[in-house]
């Protein structure tokens, strides 16, 4: 067994954005940082990848971020990468109902209080006045609540507008998910006004944007990422973790060095006794169809009544993502393919353009079932180990599993750790 020892140092596992959040930040602060990455690549479920069928890159999945998620906006401002994106100004996120064919955009007001609701003309189409002041009942939802508790879940409101985007932020059958991270969801986007409810857009995908900046940051501040570097094995010596081992090589700690854990919930638990976390997960289903012309259409647009909840075009590549899809994940990809397909067609218009080149992405566990259970298993940052910290879109964030949560809780568990290790007189 190869041997290191080492001091002052922080260990993070895993290189998603959690992992790398704490990263980050912890270069940062001069701390020397070592992330374990169990991959050959980082980014976790955050990816990008040269697709060999459609001949192009891809994403895993599409991931929508609105510009009310100021966690994420730092950190591409820190990493350099700001200048990556695309955030469409004023918001304005379009709909289609396929069942009837009725169009319609939703614009948030520049203010808080949406006064222009006041015409219907401005409301999701057949839905009145008291259906938007009852949905402000989210606002007082509490911990054991779902949105069913909360929000009525019948009626245009909900089909046309509620549904389809608590199922996208929450990755979970909407009328159970619960309600207390959606009311933070809604408090940092559409209770703040126009400004904060801009789509954020990744035209070079999530990897030049989110992934790569953030590895040439950490390795430039001299920080190491050790790909294809499972941990396998921790060992504790009282309160602390005092190894830790990937496969033949062992790791012993110093006195003031600290770990990260930035692993899914699964693997946590299983490595760290004692931890508690979500077990129940839930699947999200991404086309990806290289049409091999650019349409002349919206780059985002939500749709109901369909197989697919939300439409993505990048250049010539149109991108469909259905969440909570446990429908369609154990489906074929073709069968997958060809309701996607039928549905672009109408949403887009391209009724005579035959279905292209497709690569069906299907994330089995893309993030944990968000349901008020499983959302009261979520741990603290700070573990019965006092030298382990916890990171991850399913520690307790108080926001939904999503981009801006997981850069959130890596923030948050470096800044645990950058204490204690001020407080052991580290190398800070
Ligand atoms: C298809 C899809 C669509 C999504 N859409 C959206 C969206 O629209 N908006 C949004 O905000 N969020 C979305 N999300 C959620 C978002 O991607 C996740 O919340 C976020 O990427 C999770 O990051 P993380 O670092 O917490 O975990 P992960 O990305 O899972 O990172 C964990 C890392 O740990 C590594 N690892 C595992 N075991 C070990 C081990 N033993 N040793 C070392 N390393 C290990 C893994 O390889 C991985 O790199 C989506 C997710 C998916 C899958």
């Amino acid at each position: 067994m190869v041997r290191h020892v080492v001091s002052g140092r922080a260990h993070i596992i895993g290189a998603g954005l959690a992992g790398l959040s704490a990263a980050v930040q912890l270069v940062g602060h001069g701390i020397s940082v070592i992330v374990h990455e169990a991959a050959g690549y980082a980014g976790g479920r955050c990816r990008s990848f040269f697709d060999h069928k459609l001949e192009c890159e891809i994403d895993n999945g599409n991931h929508l971020v609105l510009s009310g998620n100021h966690a994420t906006r730092d950190f591409l401002r820190l990493i350099g990468a700001d200048n990556t994106i695309d955030v469409h100004s004023p918001a304005d996120i379009p709909f289609v109902d396929l069942a009837d064919g009725t169009r319609w955009s939703v614009r948030p007001d520049k203010g808080r209080i949406p006064w222009s609701l006041m015409s219907s003309r401005n409301r999701v189409p057949g839905a009145s006045l008291s259906d938007y002041l009852q949905s402000c009942r989210i606002m007082w939802a509490k911990d054991n609540q779902s949105v069913k508790d909360v929000i009525s879940t019948g009626g245009v409101l909900w089909r046309r507008f509620w549904a389809p985007v608590i199922v996208a932020v929450t990755n979970t059958d909407p009328a159970a998910a619960g309600a207390v991270p959606m009311r933070q969801v809604f408090a940092e986007t559409f209770a703040k006004g126009e400004a904060a409810c801009r789509p954020v857009f990744f035209p070079q995908g999530l990897g030049r944007s989110l992934v790569l900046p953030a590895v040439d940051f950490v390795t430039a501040m001299s920080g190491e990422l050790r790909f294809n570097h499972r941990l396998t094995g921790v060992h504790k010596i009282n309160d602390k973790v005092a190894a830790l081992e990937f496969g033949k090589d062992r790791i012993d700690l110093s006195e003031n060095d600290c770990v990260i854990s930035a692993v899914p919930a699964a693997v946590a638990q299983k490595m760290f006794d004692g931890i508690d976390g979500p077990n129940a997960f839930s699947p999200i289903v991404n086309g990806h169809f290289r049409v091999n012309q650019v349409f002349n259409v919206l780059p985002l647009l939500g749709v109901v009544g369909g197989t697919a909840e939300w439409l993505f075009s990048r250049g010539d590549v149109v991108s469909v993502t259905a969440s909570a899809a446990t429908s369609l994940v154990n489906l074929p990809s073709a069968t997958v393919a060809v309701r996607f397909w039928r549905d672009i067609q109408a949403a887009y218009g391209l009724v005579d353009v035959p279905m292209p080149s497709f690569r069906i992405v299907k994330e089995k566990r893309a993030t944990f079932l968000q349901t008020p259970d499983q959302l009261s298993r979520r741990p603290d940052r700070r573990t019965q180990w006092h030298n382990l910290y916890l990171a991850g879109d399913w520690t307790d964030t108080g926001l939904p599993a999503t981009i801006e949560g997981s850069i959130r809780s890596g923030a948050s568990a470096a800044s645990a750790a950058l204490v204690k290790m001020n407080k052991m007189g580290g190398n800070t």
